[in-house]
């Protein structure tokens, strides 16, 4: 599997789920929407994971600035990287009561990796990123085409969360 984890944030007990979950669930995945790019997934802070993504964006995107603060309140966020993709877990979202909804991110994480493997799929993601980092504008209606893709696949992700149930 085309899965690698990180784990980078001090709570033993969510360590070890994601750990031994993800494999099984980026199986489970892959059955189901498609093979996993090659995927990197880091289990880190809110904070961390705000920079973590900008910096794969930008990387990926040539440079320039999304000239706005990413979102650290996420579960998750799933993101292009120079070598393939990277899945980043919100560990500040997933502790005391929050813990049993990993499962539910990781499913719904690795699903829009999936979906970033799609054929045309990178190209399109790097033309909108390209454009989000100021640095390749887009015409108004490749950006609607664009969001209306995006919606679908977020409907689909939050539908396919249903998967976690099969986990051991
Ligand atoms: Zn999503």
């Amino acid at each position: 599997m085309n899965l690698c984890v990180r784990i980078e944030h001090r709570d033993r007990h969510l360590s070890r789920r994601v750990r031994d979950i993800a494999q099984e669930a980026a199986s489970l995945v892959a059955r189901r929407v498609g093979a996993l790019p090659r995927t990197e997934l880091i289990l880190t802070n809110g904070r961390d994971l705000g920079k973590l993504a900008t910096d794969a964006e930008r990387a990926v995107a040539g440079g320039g600035s999304a000239g706005r603060r990413p979102d650290e309140s996420v579960f998750g966020r799933t993101v292009l990287s120079p070598g393939g993709v990277l899945v980043l877990v919100n560990a500040d979202r997933h502790t005391g009561r929050g813990r049993d909804e990993v499962d539910t991110t990781l499913v719904h994480e690795l699903v829009h990796a999936a979906q970033f493997h799609r054929p045309g799929a990178r190209a399109e993601l790097l033309a909108g990123l390209r454009h989000n980092y100021g640095i390749e504008p887009i015409s108004d209606s490749r950006a609607r085409a664009m969001n209306r893709r995006i919606d679908r696949d977020e409907r689909e992700a939050t539908r396919l969360e249903r998967l976690a149930r099969h986990l051991s």
